[in-house]
């Protein structure tokens, strides 16, 4: 059975993300779409392989010769030259990738054979060699006509190796998701200036803005420092609204005398879908819509919460908003090398850091407010209400 804080997660992002406006498409040079994100498959131009090929550099044969043991070389066969024919009796020198001739059934490997200048020998009682060995036949990889790679992928390096093989030259494509960021606080400076003890540097925007400047398929279009002043905040969010696709706001969001954000939100027609989530940290975290279908979300201002509410609640509905198919961010299973007893009835993101075989480890920290434990750590593993121990538990990588 679903825990009901977990299903509260679930529920609330799908709801959000019901009339979420997801970005338009466009017909892109295929020489500039890697890293965007497909608005329609890519379909295959040809077979791939196109016609049989050699896997291997050797020699072409039929299975018929094998116990020869001895044949006289007819030809030679690089790759990019076309098919040639394969006399029987004889055997074709033969390079990786090139056409297998006509005629040929077989490609002995050119280490196992004995090469002269006009003859190549092998053992002819050999049992490795049979029908078919180290030809790659037309269409094993896929057939003309078959979708490569389906609408809502990302345009990876490896995908596009896809789009290159199979002639794509434009390819419908989303557009880049534009977000922008605004930070709320009386008490924030740029980071990167002096600071009062009073005051703190604004960390939160730098982390948004290196998380959306490492996605490919996102443009940011701004981000700025907002006064707790409700009609600052209000002003700052409607205007930040009409240039982007997304808005994400940090601070202003909990039971504070100077928290405006939700009220701002509400003031232009804005609609709030969920405020507060049963998760420790990040609980006042709120998901709205503005009247034409675009996110925005209101992280709380803890560093810590803002990480995760970031990775886990945030980038799927950017996700979604940007086109893919696939909106959960990576979560593989974790052990923890130093479990605890502690509980609590909410998910529970607790920040580790990763050894090299893969091991988590609880990283010593004071709350969502330790900005040290922060930064020192991989990730955060998400516990489910109640539960404790060394897992495994699902692990989310910064
Ligand atoms: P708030 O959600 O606005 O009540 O903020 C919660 C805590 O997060 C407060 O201690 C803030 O000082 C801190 N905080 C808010 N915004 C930022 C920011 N941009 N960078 C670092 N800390 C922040
Ligand atoms: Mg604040």
């Amino acid at each position: 059975m679903k825990l009901p804080q977990l299903d509260l997660i679930d529920s609330s992002l799908d709801r959000l993300a019901g009339d979420l406006c997801m970005v338009e498409q466009e017909i892109v040079d295929v020489s500039s779409v890697a890293g965007r994100v497909l608005a329609e498959p890519l379909l295959a131009d040809r077979d791939s392989p196109s016609l049989a090929v050699s896997a291997m550099d050797g020699y072409a044969i039929r299975t018929a010769d094998l116990s020869l043991g001895r044949l006289p070389i007819s030809g030679t066969c690089p790759a990019g030259s076309a098919p040639l024919k394969l006399e029987p009796g004889t055997a074709i020198r033969i390079f990786t990738g090139a056409p297998i001739p006509q005629g040929a059934d077989c490609v002995l490997k050119r280490e196992d054979t004995q090469e002269n200048a006009d003859t190549v020998v092998f053992d002819s009682q050999s049992t490795e060699y049979q029908l078919g060995q180290h030809i790659r036949y037309q269409g094993a990889n896929g057939k003309a006509g078959d979708v490569i790679l389906d609408t809502g992928t990302l345009l990876t390096p490896n995908a596009m190796a896809g789009a290159a093989s199979f002639g794509a030259r434009q390819l419908s494509v989303r557009r880049k998701l534009r977000v922008g960021i605004i930070n709320t606080g009386d008490e924030l400076v740029p980071a990167g200036q002096p600071a009062l003890p009073w005051q703190i540097r604004d960390s939160n925007g730098p982390t948004l803005e290196s998380m959306l400047k490492t996605q490919s398929w996102i443009e940011l279009v701004f981000r700025q420092q907002v006064a707790d002043q409700p009609e600052r905040v209000a002003n700052s969010i409607r205007d930040g609204l009409s240039g982007v696709d997304a808005l994400l706001l940090t601070g202003g969001v909990s039971m504070g005398d100077c928290d405006f954000v939700p009220q701002a939100i509400e003031s232009f027609g804005g609609r709030i879908v969920f405020h507060r989530l049963p998760i420790r940290p990040g609980r006042p975290v709120l998901g709205a819509l503005s009247r034409e279908g675009k996110l925005i979300m209101g992280l709380p201002g803890n560093p810590v919460s803002v990480a995760v509410t970031a990775r886990r609640l945030a980038c799927p509905m950017l996700r979604r908003a940007a086109g893919f198919s696939r909106n959960q961010v990576p979560a593989p299973n974790v052990t923890l090398a130093n479990p605890d007893q502690k509980t609590l009835d909410l998910v529970w993101f607790r920040l580790v850091s990763i050894d090299d075989c893969g091991q988590a480890t609880l990283v010593d920290s004071q709350g969502s407010g330790d900005i040290v434990s922060l930064a020192r750590s991989d990730g955060f593993i998400e516990i489910p209400p109640h539960a404790s121990g060394p897992g495994p538990w699902r692990y989310v990588a910064w």
